[in-house]
């Protein structure tokens, strides 16, 4: 069976945690083979990312992976979740460098999630599985596509097990992203994150921040729909299950779901893939 798992993002309020609880009690029949919490930058988010993965982890009984930035914080900072991580009984981190929040004037101690990884390493040595992440459409700040290539092959050197790519719609540019990684010597699995369309000038609005093209065709025919909810969620579910479909095929070795928090576009497209699921 195809290897998948779920992204969420840690609830803040009564209602975000039970839009989770919800979400979680949908999407678990699917069989993640594990399920992963983001996490914010600069420290407010911090202790939901923990909460939040304590519920997954320990309650709910699922292979629960807290991102980790080091963006604005300290070694000993990091060193403190690991431990709680560790104390938790999670073996498996996805680890990123984040995003300076504005009004925030430094990266801190490490600067690169490259220097996560390898921090994270002569920590824990080989306790967690290491997960990072990779740009098939290029990162929006690297000098170029050949210099995010040579840093994200520094990361699996540092090392990380594996990857997981920011979404996209245009195959291609993940194939050919794969093949350029091997013939640099990456052999790590290169998952693709997969975004299921529920909202889409929401969409559009994380597209522009993060630097993943929506393609025009699929831009204009979601707006040709106007107001009809019933159709966009339709003909998006279908795209993005011709998607995977296509990755799959073609040897992509699982599917990281950019759930939400939301179960119902996400269960849409498994449904198309695998009704049985
Ligand atoms: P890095 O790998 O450090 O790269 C950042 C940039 O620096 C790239 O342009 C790279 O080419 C360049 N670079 C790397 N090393 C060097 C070097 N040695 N010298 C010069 N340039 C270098 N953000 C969050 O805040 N919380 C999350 O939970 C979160 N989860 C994510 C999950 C996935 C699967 C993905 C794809 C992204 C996620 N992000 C998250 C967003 C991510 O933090 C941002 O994209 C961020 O801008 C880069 O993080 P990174 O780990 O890829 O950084």
């Amino acid at each position: 069976m195809t290897p998948i798992s779920f992204e969420f993002f840690p609830p803040k309020t009564d209602d975000q945690r039970s839009t989770l609880e919800k979400t979680v009690a949908q999407l678990r029949p699917r069989a993640p083979q594990y399920v992963s919490m983001t996490f914010g930058a600069g420290g407010s988010t911090l202790s939901y990312t923990l909460e939040a993965v304590r519920e997954l982890h320990v309650r709910h009984g699922l292979d629960a992976a807290p991102h980790l930035s080091c963006m604005g914080g300290t070694r000993a900072e990091i060193r403190d979740l690991l431990q709680a991580y560790r104390a938790l009984g999670v073996r498996r981190i996805v680890a990123l460098r984040g995003d300076l929040p504005s009004g925030m004037a430094s990266f801190g101690d490490l600067r690169y999630a490259s220097d996560l990884v390898e921090f994270i390493r002569a920590e824990t040595g080989d306790h967690f599985h290491i997960e990072v992440a990779c740009y098939p459409e290029v990162h929006p700040q690297a000098a170029d596509a050949h210099a995010d290539l040579a840093h994200f092959k520094r990361k699996i050197q540092a090392g990380a097990d594996g990857a997981i790519t920011q979404y996209f719609y245009n195959p291609d540019g993940y194939f050919r992203f794969v093949d350029a990684a091997r013939r640099l010597g990456v052999d790590a699995p290169i998952v693709p994150g997969i975004m299921p369309i529920a909202n889409f000038s929401q969409l559009r609005r994380f597209s522009e921040l993060c630097g993943a093209e929506i393609p025009r065709w699929l831009t204009k025919r979601l707006a040709a729909f106007g107001d009809d909810a019933d159709a966009i969620r339709e003909f998006s579910a279908d795209v993005v299950a011709d998607l995977c479909r296509t990755l799959l095929e073609r040897g992509a070795p699982g599917l990281h779901f950019y759930t939400l928090n939301r179960a119902r576009p996400t269960l849409a497209v498994l449904e198309r893939l695998d009704p049985a699921r």
